[in-house]
This record gives structure tokens, C-alpha cells and sequence, in this order.
């Protein structure tokens, strides 16, 4: 067994440089894929070769634009969800003023060395390159309802529908491509936001009418050559001068790069000196008895803060944001002096708040706060950001961002214009964190050049006056999202694609999903986010593959079986993918038969490997989404596997088969991924399936993995309602096609690794040929340079898409967060969820490059050596116990949680592809789902009251308080609903009142409660109401479905419950207090 990375404490390795306590950037997959070579691909995520046609951008995407002529005329309608008030040019600038315009030298990516000493050696890769993506264009307009043209102003474009295009659909409407109301900005602007709700509502502007149209046309932009003095990043003008097989090379090199960025975690010899020692063993020595009450009695944490920082607002002084010489606003810095409050975790025991965490606010002015992304879709691990890495190094925490970009938003500001404002030097999006030097000048909060305000940007279109650019929606909307012009394509948007492919083999007839899910698509087919192009396909495969011809003109489908699938060819292509609105009754005809087709099949191989080659193969050419459901082990044809899973080794935690079998599955994916293909996988099995191999071929395409353990119609129902939900919300939520996504951050800040589902294409270019509103993204970042002089630092996200409908669009996502140069401040600013969750990733690459054991050190280490920090440079008296900063007091909690979930938990429950499953759920999951899925919330349930309820349109909502993991919390006397994301036991005392029995469960006493109760029943009593209104609210608030399963004490899955009190001992796992007592020996050392 490879000894266990220690991270960085005392010691001069390189990898005490690394950001997140030496954790090994370079490990795990998809890791960083840093390959000059790849920069040779284009901008826009489309490999050259696709077929079909093929427009070439006029100025290559990531060269950078200059030379514009920005005096084009605006075209402008109302901007509805305009929100906030209107600001003056006073408006306080947030980049420092000093020095001049920053030119960016545009740091060439390196292929980083072999990094076989430490994982510091790629730290240097990270850094974006200037200037990366497309161009921009003159000439911008607000696609929005009708508004007319107030005297005075310039004159402007005003048709309804005027814009891109005549078949521009209304805004609230475009791209809404599934649930009516992720757009509903433009219905109710000001209303009550449910989720944006860091924009200030009630501030709408008052309807205004439209402007009217310019009298000239707005001229487009001479696409001239990039401004003198660019960055010297200057990429290949022709992306199709490449070889054809570019997409190969690519595929090659990442190959290359994989296998040189794994070798890094086999370590060199650890030095001696390494805390071995620090393995969380499941032998303790016995508590020195003093431990317990150590603390000077009447002095708690709360005291020892004033004696410790009598200094304290001193600390928190911002330093003048710009000209203003803002300070921080007292709301937020009072937070941040409770985040560095002092606290014994041995003595404090009800450190968990009795609501859900939110998320710390950063200390910026009020009014920069109020401007800032919404932490539910963009999060930083510190949102005080340490000025040095050297600074970060010794917090010894992680930096990094999780993100949810793409999530269904109930206000998303849409601006259509063909002048999309960016900075010329390093392309970032204008945003409500850029200075503005006067009406005509802005200044870059990422590279800090000084830009030329456009002429037709002088117009703001909310409040209809001239020479106020600072009050555009772009300036005061840190997500807002952009129509793409033309240039923003290397081909024209590809038609909606859907393919199917089925498992009909005996095994899988049995399990009966195939009934569900062709019903569920039936009830569905209409939902299916699309317009008149789009196009469905189905396939099946045992041994064998049978396509459908869909011709139109059949009387009914037409089967064709392919049995060579050494070589798989596609029969009749062009008949196999149909336009779904013309060939409905054909596709609905067999749904309709499909389940019953195979029944009689005595079938038992898989041929799963040569399906998916047929299915790329036919996808090919426009790209789109497969969605394929599997039931067992793939026997035949490329890509079969054999069973590792060996039962009796579950418990050692070694040997264990994390990494794939096989290469072909993830090599697929980079094909698929390459032709804009991404495959979701439905894992419906009884019996080990190798999902570590299979789960490749999504995890790389930027698909999704649903794993239904046991499927089966009859032994086990609960699984069908799951899977019919889980469906149809599956089918019909939003989708984005040939999607890119790009991380830019300030200079000197640098992102190194990248965890989800994608593909790295180029330095920092994540290629998603799907993107879903229900997936999570996290980043890893390094300070490269000392962020001196800087008062704030930005992070923007920008995702670049293709609707369903046919658009392309750009989502934009800013934040801003101070930089401080204290270890106080940087703790006071710690956001300890996005840390374990940034950890939990961490730990699922930790997991795979090395062992599961040594991604278990590390994460214990992780809480050692933050406190052991915090201990000797921040706290300035000692004492006796375990002390946290605040801000950090649930960290403990939290990696005890982890170290028990299902991921990374040692003993003999996890099965194999179950803990597989949950490490892609740890990769792919927004941050909220994966906290809950650590660390469930338990609520009392048998007492509910309507005490600060929530009503949400005439329901009202009880919200009970959470209570801590513990049984000591459990009373027989009571029922509780524990609440683990994708599960919930509602645990029932044996002396539970009757009321509730009879009430709330419907039966008459304790002992008639049945064995496998998966349901409330909906009974015309307060309780039954109350209750049943809690456990669907907190169903509505997720993408997926838990399964409620209702226990007794001597119910089978009381295990299961049990084994999420994650503060109290297990067979196989200690107690909290153990663990607090584990950290204070090593802290203490
Ligand atoms: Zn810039």
C-alpha cells in the first residue's frame, strides 16, 4: 500500500505550495488536461470534422477582437427584469484605480512536466489565456415586448421580434424549453423572486414603451485584424486547417496526458518524517479524562473573543474600495467577526444551526453585495480571498469555486444584441464589478485594460436616457444571459436529437423498465424540449442490434437487425432519426409495442459496447443526447467486461476496483464528445455492472449517470415511482446543446483542476455537448501572483450554448469577493461547505489516482491542519480543547460526514458500483445536494405546527427545526423524517402518540404499521396535511426523487437510518466526539 500523502504541514516539499494542502491537482479524472497541442482546436467546442455545413466565424473565437466600430446605432425594447436602483456614475468603482491599464502577456499554456515528485509541478499550466473567445460584434437590441420611443432619445430599433432574426421567439418564451416558468422574468418583473433573490425586488422600472427603429441600418463591425498590443496568444485563423483527424490527435494526447497526470500520485518515497501516524484508526486511546472539561469554567468561546481581538474591527477594515473610499458595510462585518469568533468544539455542542446553512455573505460595501452572483449558482471556498499563495497556504484550506450554472431560474435577464460588451484584452463579459473612468471608458475587472465604451452601450434601454452606460442591465445583473450573434457559431445551431438505445435482453425484460420508461416517454413525447426540428431514435441490443426505420409512409415500424457487431454499420441512416412532429404516430406505435416485443427473448448476452458505436455513429452528424439504460454487465463485442467486485473484500477499503477495466468507454466518449454527442447512462441492476468502466462514457461526454440499484417492477415498486419521476424530469427539463464553458478569473488568480462531467478541450475550455440544469461544477485555484493592491478579485463563468429552440446563447454568471492579507480574515471568511464540498471532489480523484484510504487521510488531514493552523497563528492565548474558528466550527462535522458516506466509507455496506455511484453523484451534483446527501437534515415530525410556516401559494409549510445526527436527539415518544437528498426514512418510536399513528399514517396502532410502508396516505387531517405538505416540499426542492421509506425499530433498513447518525459511533466508524477528540491529539502535537 502506497503511503499516504500527507498534506503540507511543516515540511518544504513542493507540495506545500499547492493550494488545498498538497492535495494532488494532477489526480483523478477528469483532471487537469493541459496540452499546448490542444490549442489548436477551436474555441467553440465543434471539431472541424464535423460534417454537414460549416460556417467558419469570420475572426477565429479566440483571437481577440479589436478594431471595432462601436458607433452603431442601438435597437432597444424594454428590459424587463431590470432590478435595483439606479446608480450615477458615483456608483462605487470596485477595481482599484491605481496603475495604469494592465496588459495581460498572456502566459502560454504548458504541457506541465511529468509531475512524478509532487503535484506542484503543473501549478504553472493553469493560467487563462488572454483573449480566448469569440468576437464581438456592434449593434445590440433587447428582444422584448413592444415599448415605444420616448422623445429625446437616440433613435432606435423597436419592432417587436426585431433583432436577430424574424422568427426570434418572444423572450419569455425562448429557449424555455421545458418546465413553463424557468423564464418567467418577463411575466412578473420585480415579483418576488424565488431564486435570485440577492437581486432586490420591488425595483423594477415601470413598463416603458418601445424606441423606435433607427432610420440606418446598425452597421456591423469591420472583423479587422486584433488590436496592437494584444496578448501575443495568437491562435491558428483557419480551425479547419487542421488535419481531418484532428479530433483523433486530441484524443491521443489527452491519452498521453492522462497517463502522465496519474502517474503523479504514486508519490516518491515519502519523506520520514511524514505524519503517518495520522490515520484515522479505529483505535483510541482512552479520553485523558481531563478533556472533557478542560475549559475555564464561565469563559466559552464567546468571552474569548474579546480577550483575542480587542483590535477585532481593525481586522475587518476594508480598505477603500476605488475613489470612494468605501468601508465595509457594519451588517456584514459583524458576520464576518462571528465567522472568527472562537469555539470549543468539545465543549459546544449544538454548534448545528436548526436551519439549512447559507451560504457566509462576502464583506464587500452593500451595494457590490447586492450586485453579486447568487451563492446557489456560483461559490467560493473563501470568500475572503488570501492575497499570497503563500497566505493560503498556511489557512490550509482549499481555494476553489462551485458552480451551478445552468440551474433553472425563475428571473433570468435576457439581452439581445449583436454587441455583446467584452473586454478586448482578456474577453471577460462586462459586468456590475467593472469600474467605469467616465461615461466613455471602462476598466476590466479581470486584467484591469482600460476599454472603450461602445456608442450604442451610452443608451440604456430601462431607464430610456443617454449617457448612462453604468445603469445597463449588463452592468447591474452579475448572471444575466446574451443572445449570441452569428459569430458566436462555427456552424449553424443543430436540430434537437434524441436517441434512445434500450437493453432487451432476458435480464433486462425482467426487471419490467422497459414498460416504464416507454411509457413515461409516451406520457412525455410532447414535453421533449425541442421545436419542429427536432428528431428521436430508438435502438435496442442483446447480442445483437436492431435499429427502427421510422420512414415515413410505414404502416408501422420497421425493425432491422444488425448481428456483425465486430463491425457495426448503420442500415438505412437516414430513416432512423425522424423528425418527431412528423413521424409521431409511427414513434408512439412503437412505444407502444417496444416492451412487449422482447418478452419471449431468451437472450442473455449484452452487446452494450457496439450499441453505443452504432449510437455514435448515427448521431454523428448533428450531435445531440443519448440516453442509454442498461441492466447488466456488457458480455459481448468490444467493451465487454468481467465481474471485479469480490463481496468478502468490501470491508478492507483496498484493492477495491475504483478505475476503469477498460479505455473504451472513456475513448467513445471523447469521440462522442467531439461530435457534440453526450450519453446519459441508466444503470437499472441487481448484480455488479463494472459502473466505475460504464460510467466513463458520461462522465467524459458531459453526461449523466442514474444508477436504480435492484430494479425490479414487481420485488421492488418503490423503484418504478422513483424512475418515472426521475424520468420525466429527465426528459423534460431544459437542455443546452454544444455547449462550452469558461472560467475566467482575476489576473493572478489561476484555475488548475477541474471537477464534473466534461472534457477538458483546451487549458480551460470545458467542451459539454449537453449541459443540464441539475449539474454541479467545482474548480480548484492557485494565487500565481500576489494579488497586491487589489481590494476585490472576479471570477465569470460563461456557458455557450444551443437552446432547444434553436439559439445560441451565453450565460454569464459574476462574482466578486475581497482580497485580504490576514490569516484571521482569511478564516473569518470561510465557507466551510463549499470547502467539503470542494474536498469531497478532491477526495473522489484522491480516491481513484491512489487509494481510498489515502483520500480518507486526507481529508481528516484537511480539518488537522486548518485547526493546527488556526490554533498557532490566529488564536493569541492557548487553551485547552479543540478550537475553531466559527466560520469553521461544522468542518469536523462535515469530513466526519463524509468519511461515513457511502463514497468513501470503509466496513462492508457499500457495494461496489453503489459507492461508484455515489463518487459520480460527489463529481456531478450541485453543492446543496451533496451536503445533503452528507449530512442529512433530521426533523421532529409527529409535533408539527404551523410556527413559521412558509406559505407558498396557499400551502402552508411547517418547517420543524433540524436536529443534530445523534440518537441521543431520537425520543420514543416521537416520529422523525431524516432527509438524505435522494432517500428519507421517516423513523417511527415505538411510543409514538397515537394521534400521529392514526393520523398522519392511517393505521391504528404502533404494531400495524406494515413492514414496507413507502407512502403517506392523504387523510383529511391537520396532521396528515401538515406533514404530507413538508415531505413534498422538500421533494420539490431537487431534481431527483427520494423513495420514503417509513421504519419501525425492527424494520430491516433501520440500519440504513442509523447508519447516517453520523455523530454517533458505528461498527466500522467513530463517533463525533471521538473524531473531535482524534483531531485535538494531532492539532495538539
Ligand atoms: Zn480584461
Amino acid at each position: 500500500q502506497l503511503p499516504a500523502r500527507v498534506p503540507g504541514r511543516g515540511s518544504s516539499g513542493a507540495a506545500r505550495c499547492r493550494p488545498g494542502n498538497g492535495w494532488a491537482a494532477s489526480s483523478g479524472l477528469p483532471g487537469p488536461v493541459q496540452n499546448q497541442m490542444m490549442h489548436s482546436s477551436d474555441a467553440q467546442g465543434y471539431n472541424p470534422a464535423v460534417p454537414g455545413s460549416y460556417s467558419h466565424p469570420k475572426v477565429p473565437p479566440h483571437q481577440p477582437s479589436g478594431q471595432y466600430n462601436y458607433s452603431g446605432s442601438q435597437n432597444v425594447s424594454q428590459f424587463n427584469s431590470y432590478q435595483g436602483p439606479g446608480q450615477t456614475l458615483n456608483r462605487p468603482p470596485v477595481a482599484p484605480l491605481s496603475g495604469s491599464p494592465v496588459q495581460q502577456t498572456g502566459p502560454v499554456p504548458q504541457v506541465p512536466p511529468p509531475a512524478l515528485q509532487n503535484s506542484a509541478a503543473i501549478s504553472s499550466a493553469g493560467s487563462f489565456p488572454p483573449g480566448a473567445g469569440p468576437p464581438m460584434l456592434s449593434n445590440w437590441q433587447y428582444s422584448q415586448s413592444a415599448v415605444s420611443h420616448p422623445a429625446g432619445t437616440p433613435p432606435s430599433h423597436l419592432a417587436p421580434g426585431t433583432g436577430t432574426g424574424s422568427a426570434q421567439p418572444s423572450p419569455s418564451l425562448s429557449g424555455n424549453t421545458n418546465p413553463p416558468g424557468s423564464y418567467q422574468y418577463a411575466a412578473s418583473p420585480g415579483g418576488p423572486s424565488l431564486h435570485n433573490s440577492f437581486m432586490k425586488p420591488g425595483s423594477a422600472p415601470p413598463p416603458v414603451t418601445q424606441p423606435l427603429t433607427p432610420l440606418h441600418p446598425p452597421p456591423r463591425p469591420p472583423l479587422g485584424p486584433p488590436p496592437v498590443g494584444g496578448p501575443p496568444l495568437i491562435r491558428p485563423s483557419t480551425l479547419t486547417a487542421g488535419p481531418p483527424n484532428t479530433h483523433c490527435t486530441s484524443s491521443i494526447h489527452l491519452k498521453y496526458l492522462s497517463s502522465l497526470l496519474l502517474a503523479t500520485p504514486h508519490p516518491s518515497p515519502a519523506p520520514p518524517n511524514l505524519k503517518m501516524n495520522r490515520n484515522v484508526g479505529y483505535s483510541y486511546p482512552a479520553l485523558p479524562p481531563g478533556y472533557q472539561n478542560t475549559s475555564p469554567p464561565g469563559a466559552p468561546g464567546m468571552q474569548a473573543s474579546a480577550l483575542q481581538y480587542p483590535d477585532g474591527s481593525k481586522h475587518f477594515h476594508q480598505p477603500p474600495l476605488g475613489t470612494n473610499h468605501l468601508t465595509a458595510s457594519m451588517g456584514s462585518l459583524s458576520l464576518q467577526q462571528e465567522g472568527l469568533r472562537p469555539v470549543n468544539l468539545l465543549q459546544e455542542r449544538n454548534i448545528l444551526p436548526t436551519t439549512i446553512l447559507q451560504a457566509p455573505v462576502p464583506n464587500l460595501h452593500e451595494d457590490i453585495q447586492k450586485l453579486n452572483c447568487n451563492p446557489e449558482l456560483f461559490r467560493c471556498t473563501l470568500t475572503n480571498i488570501p492575497q499570497t499563495q503563500a497566505l493560503l497556504n498556511k489557512a490550509k484550506l482549499p481555494l476553489g469555486l462551485l458552480l451551478h450554472p445552468f440551474k433553472d431560474l425563475s428571473q433570468l435577464p435576457v439581452v439581445t444584441s449583436s454587441t455583446i460588451v467584452r473586454c478586448r484584452s482578456c474577453r471577460t463579459y462586462i459586468n456590475p464589478f467593472v469600474s467605469f473612468l467616465d461615461q466613455r471608458r471602462w476598466k476590466c475587472n479581470l486584467c484591469y485594460r482600460v476599454n472603450d465604451v461602445p456608442e450604442e452601450f451610452m443608451y440604456n434601454p430601462v431607464t430610456r436616457v443617454y449617457g448612462e452606460p453604468h445603469k445597463r442591465p449588463e452592468v447591474q445583473n452579475a448572471t444575466i444571459e446574451f443572445m449570441a450573434p452569428s459569430e458566436y457559431m462555427l456552424r449553424p445551431p443543430q436540430p434537437p436529437v434524441y436517441l434512445f438505445v434500450f437493453d432487451v435482453s432476458h435480464n433486462a425484460i425482467e426487471t419490467g423498465y422497459l414498460n416504464t420508461v416507454c411509457k413515461t416517454l409516451l406520457d412525455n413525447l410532447d414535453l421533449l424540449p425541442g421545436n419542429t426540428r427536432t428528431k428521436i431514435g430508438f435502438i435496442t441490443f442483446d447480442s445483437t442490434i436492431h435499429f427502427y426505420s421510422l420512414q415515413e409512409g410505414l404502416s408501422q415500424p420497421q425493425m432491422l437487425i444488425v448481428s456483425d457487431i465486430e463491425d457495426v454499420f448503420i442500415p438505412m441512416p437516414e430513416n432512423l432519426l425522424v423528425n418527431l412532429n412528423e413521424n409521431k404516430e409511427l414513434i408512439q406505435d412503437l412505444l407502444r409495442t417496444l416492451p412487449q416485443m422482447f418478452t419471449k427473448s431468451l437472450e442473455t448476452q449484452s452487446a452494450l459496447g457496439p450499441a453505443l458505436q452504432a449510437a455514435f455513429k448515427l448521431m454523428s452528424p448533428t450531435g445531440g443526447r443519448i440516453s442509454v439504460f442498461q441492466t447488466q454487465l456488457p458480455s459481448v463485442g468490444m467493451g465487454a467486461l468481467k465481474s471485479r467486485e469480490e463481496p468478502n473484500q468490501r470491508a478492507t477499503a483496498k484493492d477495491i476496483h475504483l478505475t476503469p477495466s477498460t479505455d473504451f468507454y472513456k475513448k467513445l466518449a471523447l469521440d462522442c464528445s467531439g461530435q457534440q454527442v453526450a450519453v446519459d447512462l441508466f444503470l437499472l441492476s441487481g448484480q455488479y455492472s463494472d459502473l466505475a468502466s460504464l460510467g466513463c462514457i458520461s462522465r467524459y461526454s458531459a453526461g449523466s449517470v442514474y444508477y436504480y440499484q435492484s430494479y425490479h417492477h414487481k420485488h421492488n415498486p418503490v423503484q418504478v415511482e422513483k424512475l418515472q419521476k426521475e424520468l420525466k424530469r429527465y426528459l423534460t427539463r431544459k437542455i443546452g446543446f454544444e455547449a462550452v464553458m469558461r472560467i475566467r478569473c482575476t489576473k493572478g488568480l489561476s484555475i488548475h483542476t477541474f471537477h464534473g462531467n466534461f472534457f477538458v478541450r483546451s487549458t480551460d475550455l470545458l467542451s459539454l455537448p449537453n449541459v443540464n440544469p441539475d449539474a454541479g461544477y467545482a474548480v480548484q485555484m492557485s494565487v500565481e501572483e500576489s494579488l497586491t493592491d487589489m481590494q476585490v478579485v472576479s471570477f465569470q463563468s460563461a456557458l455557450l450554448y444551443t437552446s432547444s429552440k434553436g439559439e445560441r446563447r451565453i450565460r454569464v454568471h459574476t462574482m466578486c469577493l475581497p482580497v485580504v492579507t490576514t490569516l484571521s480574515d482569511v478564516y473569518a471568511g470561510a465557507d466551510v461547505q463549499a470547502i467539503t464540498g470542494l474536498l469531497a471532489n478532491m477526495a473522489v480523484d484522491r480516491s481513484v489516482s491512489a487509494t481510498l484510504s489515502d483520500a480518507r487521510d486526507a481529508l481528516v488531514n484537511a480539518v488537522i491542519d486548518s485547526l493546527s493552523a488556526y490554533r498557532s497563528s490566529v488564536l493569541s492565548i492557548q487553551q485547552p480543547g479543540l478550537m475553531a474558528p466559527s466560520s469553521l466550527r461544522l468542518f469536523p462535522l462535515y469530513v466526519l460526514a463524509l468519511l461515513k458516506q457511502k463514497a468513501f466509507q470503509t466496513g462492508t455496506n457499500a457495494r461496489l458500483d453503489e459507492r461508484i455511484f455515489t463518487m459520480c453523484q460527489v463529481k456531478n451534483q450541485p453543492l446543496v445536494y451533496l451536503m445533503l446527501m452528507t449530512h442529512p437534515s433530521l426533523y421532529r415530525v409527529d409535533n408539527l405546527t404551523d410556527e413559521g410556516a412558509l406559505n407558498i401559494n396557499d400551502r402552508t409549510i411547517p418547517q420543524p427545526p433540524i436536529l443534530q445526527l445523534s440518537v441521543e436527539k431520537l425520543s420514543r415518544d416521537g416520529a422523525y423524517l431524516m432527509d438524505a437528498g435522494s432517500v428519507m426514512f421517516l423513523w417511527i418510536g415505538k411510543n409514538c402518540g397515537q394521534s400521529f399513528i392514526s393520523q398522519v399514517l392511517g393505521v391504528p396502532n404502533y404494531g400495524s404499521i406494515p413492514q414496507n410502508m413507502t407512502h403517506l396516505p392523504e387523510l383529511e387531517t391537520a396532521e396528515s396535511i401538515r406533514t404530507i405538505a413538508f415531505v413534498s416540499w422538500l421533494r420539490e426542492q431537487r431534481p431527483f426523487f427520494p423513495i420514503l421509506y417509513i421504519i419501525k425499530d425492527d424494520s430491516p433498513l433501520k440500519s440504513s437510518f442509523l447508519q447516517n447518525m453520523i455523530e454517533d459511533r458505528t461498527e466500522s466508524a467513530l463517533s463525533y466526539y471521538e473524531f473531535l477528540l482524534h483531531i485535538q491529539q494531532q492539532v495538539n502535537k
